[in-house]
């Protein structure tokens, strides 16, 4: 066929296809017949993929010379797409993703666009008419559509064009038979316009009067603002929690758009954005806040996504998928990420990306500064800040005006529970400062990082030593309560969500098996017990991911406490994270030790963050408030440093163990996970994937396994995995660029992530 008539050619062009192919590719080449126009990077199309030439959406990438040599089969692009073209920046942002990440390009691409603007949920066609230059000849008219033609005459030409419908109620006719008879005999003009319709807006709190800076605040604002024309530059802010960092860059932000351009606003996690979006519509109550993450309604995605787009928005705020808010890289003044340190900004599916890393490149891109900010820096960010010449350290040692330092006391639980060995999860030291902030009528928050009622089934007879693992997955199996009725629930996986009931007896001995361990719901019944005054759902919240499912839920909650009403909130490290409440007198920290056992060299760093952040959330209206630690191990350095507030020391002190270590941030790292439902299979395949990397690792790098994961099986497969370091990004990405163009990384069951948070 194509041989005998050639389809004439005008142009070539690469293409993300939308399937999960073409890894860290750079897009297959098509070519383009002469009938699509001029395509752009960016715009949605279709092309044939495969031998059966299946049409499959894709993205054009670039426009690419003829192929040399020529392709033994050339293939066209079918069509253009009718969905939204993805901006030419993204495109390129998302194509360092793929890239960098190891992701496969086009579903990367796809990615960045959320499905509600794909879908172009919400959009409304509008129908509106103006009214045509008057005819030589005026054909005859009916009494209705004189009606109508008088109706528009009415109205000012500013006025129009009028609304079909809202023509037909001022014309008062019944019908649009009329209009239409209108529009086909040329007196009136209508034209078609598709509009997204705002149906949803960010809840807009009083405008509120700027605190004046501080000498410390004005010193970042000054050396800050200073920069901000000078494009990209990144900035971390480090300053104990309560110390106005947001006050920083709400003043910077002010900057920004007094100069005409646009600010994104990045913070980890959804829960965080109700109370930032107040913050920044209260201190900018002329601008429109467009709100960016996965829990809006879609067709009010799809319209702040628009807002950002048009510029109509000059504040986007979103959760870590904001990163790829629409703004044209010519307006973007500055990209903010608050809490930078927070492990929710990696995505733990494809494209595994890093927001905080992801703003970082789009700030290059869009030649902006880049402001990270945190009362915990990162080992990373803290590395990069202090040997990166285009990286700057701001500093705010001391809290607000009118806030006090908590007093942070660490409770050696294992001493405690000797003298009290029948307590429960609350501690004799705990109750006490519980009782006295809650009978003074102030309010209390309670952090225990695990979910559920007990965290696992074992069996009464401690020689027996059974417990109850999820069949599909390497991991004991939470205790739920159902509904609120307690003593009835049910188990489930945390990982594969699988569920079942409490058995009566142990399957290994026939004993009874017990419910053990802390979760959030068994700590809700203790405190209803030991505080008969709290009242379930009304003084005394729990906010976990269990019980939150929904955003408004959160914002209904949120303003439950910040009123006064909630007395005492509990929950996991979602409450951890950012609230300023001013009548908060006492943060507890259940047990914290959750995380400092996890087999990740991060442990102590995410203790350390779990700790200096929440106990951050007390003392911040006038009265000084109180922190409590419970821990088992009351001497660990990443606990005491948190209370005592020495986050300099346990930051520079963490790079030395990990410089001696050769981990991150010292090292580059990229983690590579093999899973299969045969053991044997997976360990086979490990150990050739751990050979092919060894074989061509370069100087610094350093291949370890494989070795079974932390999780060694997850949702019935197994998973063995390979670490590799280098001593720069660059070592390690022309490594894993190499070990994929060797197709050592070929196999769809290999998991690739590139700079991982997650060791599980
Ligand atoms: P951070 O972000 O560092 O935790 P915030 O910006 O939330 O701190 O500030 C904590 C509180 O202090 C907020 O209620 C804020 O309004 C207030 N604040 C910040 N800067 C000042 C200032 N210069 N004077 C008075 N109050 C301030
Ligand atoms: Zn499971
Ligand atoms: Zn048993």
């Amino acid at each position: 066929m194509h041989e005998l008539f050639p389809e004439p050619i005008v142009g070539w062009i690469r293409v993300g296809i939308d399937r999960p192919i073409d890894i860290a590719g750079c897009g297959l080449t098509y070519a383009v017949g002469p009938d699509l126009g001029e395509l752009s990077p960016g715009d949605a199309i279709t092309v044939p993929l495969g031998r059966g030439n299946t049409p499959t959406a894709g993205w054009v990438l670039c426009s690419c010379p003829p192929p040399d040599p020529p392709l033994n089969t050339v293939k066209h692009v079918l069509a253009r797409r009718n969905a939204v073209a993805i901006p030419p920046d993204l495109v390129r942002l998302g194509a360092w993703i793929a890239r960098y990440y190891l992701a496969p390009i086009g579903p990367t691409l796809s990615s960045l666009v959320p499905s509600a603007v794909k879908r172009g949920t919400g959009t409304v066609q509008r129908r509106l008419l103006t009214q045509a230059p008057p005819p030589d000849e005026c054909p005859r008219l009916g009494p209705a559509q004189k009606k109508v033609l008088h109706a528009i005459q009415s109205i000012s030409e500013t006025d129009q064009p009028i609304e079909r419908r809202a023509l037909r109620d001022l014309a008062g006719v019944a019908t649009y038979g009329p209009i239409d008879a209108l529009v086909r005999n040329g007196l009136l003009i209508e034209t078609r316009r598709s509009d997204i319709e705002a149906t949803w807006q960010a809840t807009h709190l009083p405008a509120a009067a700027a605190p004046t800076p501080t000498a410390a605040q004005q010193t970042i604002i000054d050396d800050i603002g200073e920069v901000l024309d000078a494009g990209f530059s990144v900035h971390l802010m480090r300053g104990v929690t309560g110390s106005g960092k947001t006050e920083v860059y709400l003043r910077l932000i002010e900057q920004v758009l007094k100069a005409g351009h646009s600010a994104l606003v990045l913070v980890p996690e959804i829960s965080l954005t109700p109370q930032t979006a107040g913050r920044l519509s209260a201190r900018f109550p002329d601008q429109q806040v467009a709100l960016m993450h996965s829990a809006l309604p879609a067709a009010a995605r799809n319209a702040q996504w628009s807002a950002a787009k048009s510029g109509e928005a000059r504040i986007v705020l979103g959760a870590r998928s904001g990163v790829f808010a629409p703004i044209p890289p010519q307006s973007i003044g500055l990209i903010v990420v608050d809490e930078e340190h927070d492990a929710s900004f990696k995505q733990d599916s494809t494209p595994r990306y890093h927001g905080r890393d992801v703003a970082i490149r789009r700030g290059q891109d869009a030649n902006c500064p880049v402001l990270l900010c945190s009362a915990t820096p990162s080992l990373e960010s803290w590395h990069n800040a202090n040997t990166r010449n285009d990286w700057t350290l701001h500093h705010l040692a001391e809290r607000a005006p009118g806030l006090s330092i908590p007093r942070t006391r660490v409770v050696d639980r294992t001493a405690e529970r000797r003298e009290d060995p029948g307590g429960g999860a609350i501690g004799p030291t705990l109750r006490a400062a519980l009782d006295r902030v809650l009978d003074g009528g102030h309010q209390a928050l309670l952090l225990l990082n695990r979910r559920g009622w007990a965290t696992y089934i074992a069996c009464h007879d401690r020689r027996c030593g059974w417990t109850l693992q999820c069949e599909h997955c390497d991991v004991t199996m939470v205790y739920h309560r159902a509904g609120e009725v307690p003593g009835r629930g049910y188990l489930r996986c945390h990982h594969c969500h699988r569920e079942v009931r409490l058995p009566k007896i142990c399957p290994d001995c026939g004993g009874r098996p017990t419910r053990l361990g802390q979760g959030t719901q068994r700590l809700e019944e203790e405190l209803l017990a030991i505080r008969t005054d709290l009242v379930l759902g009304e003084t005394l919240v729990r906010m976990d991911s269990d019980s939150m499912q929904h955003i408004d839920h959160f914002h209904t909650v949120l303003a439950a406490f910040q009123r006064g009403e909630i007395r005492v909130l509990l929950g996991t490290q979602m409450i951890a994270k950012g609230l300023d409440v001013p009548g908060v007198q006492l943060v507890g920290v259940i047990d914290a030790d959750t995380a400092m056992h996890l087999p990740d060299f991060r442990a102590a760093e995410r203790t350390f963050q779990l700790v200096s952040q929440v106990t951050g959330r007390c003392g911040r209206g006038e009265m000084p408030g109180r922190a409590i630690v419970q821990t088992m191990d009351p001497d660990a350095p990443s606990i005491v440093q948190a209370a005592s507030g020495e986050t300099e020391a346990f930051l520079n002190a963490e790079v030395m163990m990990r410089r001696d270590a050769l981990l991150p941030p010292i090292t580059r790292m990229a983690r590579v996970v093999i899973q299969h439902e045969d053991l044997t299979t997976c360990e086979k395949r490990s150990e050739r994937v751990a050979a092919g990397l060894q074989a061509l690792a370069p100087d610094s790098g350093v291949t370890l396994g494989p070795m079974p994961c932390p999780l060694p099986r997850l949702r019935g497969r197994h998973r063995r995995e390979v670490l590799l370091t280098a001593i720069t990004g660059q070592d390690l990405q022309a490594w894993l660029h190499e070990a994929l163009a060797q197709r050592v990384l070929h196999d769809p069951a290999i998991m690739v992530d590139v700079d991982p948070i997650s060791l599980l």
